[in-house]
């Protein structure tokens, strides 16, 4: 893709008047985005989050704490946010109506003249959006990250440069209410199982993911995984030019496409060209050379020079939350990945250290075994402290490791767990926050659940 291409042509907005149905920070900005497009817009909410009244004083009708089948009367478009499941009695209810359910991706999209490289996959997405955004900036190409990253793709209009690459973070529930999107690049990190609450299926949660190609057209790209075991047979939708990236190992592509992008004996390979060395990029963790050789191919994808791509990687000093060194003391590690919440991006935490892992788990309940843990825990862990809700599954789930001699202590709360992995580590060993499980047990999110770490560590260790 020339980074100065034209743009694509979008299609109108749908017709109004636009009911949004959850008003977090995504309802709030296509909210205000419809609002200065001189549609009538309405506002309604389950609950009151933080920010939604104030569209009250910018002369948006706003209802909180309300899900009445009434707020439908009148309504061409119902907006749904990412939060809201497309069974819920007022989704059910609008569809009913045969009103059209669109999302906020979907909406800003439309309203956008910006060339989108967009990222999808279960685990990994910020971390590559963030790294391509990156790469964008050290290459002097104007950029914007947004999406799922925290900053809706809606707030971008009117206000983003025209020229600018949007690296658009999309998870799987934005990417289901999207019909129309089509970005330029798209990039399928990989996949597991996740928010099968709210899927129902992997063949459902797949089919969402796909989207992110489905509208894609010729002399677009399509950047895939070529060795992750659940997309090996999958095939893509849409008319882009399929590209592969590899992750390290031995293993043979799963796709026909093969490795475009790859890392090999320590280097990140771009067709056939030494691009970077791995030793020199900043981030830990295996997972992370296989989001760089993503981040390769989906900037090569933009156009960006190799030797830019490379500056990038090198001076790219990654993500809060994720596998974040937060301090050192008397040779042990501690290290932060709050954002771990599901089983596959723990136990690739875990792998990220040879041995001597003792690991702080749990949090919500979701419906995903943590047996899949049992190896890297088997593999490199001294000690596993459970906590939450699924401390019980785990406890059983791990069963064997303890028999295995890996200490596991199931402890009342949060801080005891992050105490007792703190007086248990000896030199050269890493207390690792890397729960598995979301955090909505005990904390607001995964934030609050990584800065609670963070003053345990600091008032610990004195920093
Ligand atoms: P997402 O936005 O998809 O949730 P993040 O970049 O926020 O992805 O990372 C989420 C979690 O997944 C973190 O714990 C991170 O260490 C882990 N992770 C990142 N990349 C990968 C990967 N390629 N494979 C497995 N786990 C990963």
């Amino acid at each position: 893709m020339n980074p100065r291409q034209t743009e694509r042509i979008r299609p109108p907005l749908p017709e109004g008047p636009f009911l949004v149905v959850g008003m977090g920070r995504s309802g709030q900005a296509v909210t205000r985005m419809l609002v200065a497009a001189g549609e009538e817009v309405r506002g309604c909410d389950a609950g009151e989050p933080v920010g939604a009244s104030d569209l009250v004083s910018e002369g948006v009708e706003v209802s909180l704490s309300n899900q009445s089948e009434d707020l439908l009367e009148g309504i061409a478009t119902v907006v749904k946010s990412p939060g809201v499941p497309g069974g819920s009695p007022l989704i059910s209810a609008a569809l009913a109506r045969s009103i059209e359910v669109t999302g906020e991706l979907e909406l800003a999209w439309r309203s956008l003249p910006n060339r989108f490289c967009a990222v999808t996959g279960t685990n990994g997405k910020t971390t590559v959006a963030e790294m391509i955004g990156h790469i964008h900036r050290v290459a002097g190409v104007p950029v914007e990250v947004a999406g799922n990253v925290g900053k809706p793709v809606a707030s971008l209009v009117g206000r983003a440069d025209p020229q600018a690459t949007v690296v658009c973070e999309c998870s799987s529930f934005q990417l289901e209410d999207s019909s129309e999107f089509s970005p330029e690049v798209a990039v399928l990190l990989n996949l597991s199982p996740d928010h099968l609450d709210r899927h129902g299926s992997m063949e459902e949660y797949l089919g969402a993911k796909l989207k992110i190609f489905a509208n894609q057209v010729s002399g677009d790209s399509a950047v895939v995984n070529s060795r992750d075991r659940l997309l090996g047979e999958v095939e893509v939708p849409g008319d882009a030019e399929e590209i592969g990236f590899c992750g390290p190992g031995d293993g043979p592509s799963l796709r026909s496409v093969g490795c475009d992008a790859e890392v090999r004996k320590g280097w990140i390979i771009w067709r056939g060209e030494d691009v970077v060395e791995a030793a020199d990029l900043p981030l830990l963790g295996e997972h992370n050379l296989s989001n760089a050789a993503a981040a390769t191919a989906a900037s090569a994808a933009c156009g960006i020079e190799l030797d830019q791509v490379a500056d990038g990687l090198r001076s790219f000093e990654g993500v809060a939350h994720r596998l974040e060194l937060v301090g050192e003391a008397q040779g042990v590690r501690f290290v932060n990945d709050s954002k771990a919440t599901n089983v596959a991006a723990a136990s690739a935490a875990i792998a990220s250290f040879p041995s001597g892992v003792r690991v702080i788990l749990g949090g919500s309940l979701k419906d995903e075994p943590f047996e899949p843990l049992l190896e890297a825990v088997l593999e490199r862990c001294t000690g596993c402290y459970l906590v939450g809700e699924a401390a019980m599954a785990l406890e059983s789930a791990l069963a064997s490791a303890r028999d295995r001699g890996v200490e596991v202590v199931t402890s009342g709360d949060f801080e005891e767990a992050v105490e007792r992995a703190s007086d248990a580590a000896l030199e050269g060993e890493v207390v690792l926050l890397a729960p598995a499980c979301a955090s909505f047990d005990l904390f607001e999110d995964f934030e609050q659940r990584g800065d609670r770490f963070k003053d345990l560590v600091a008032r610990r260790i004195g920093a």
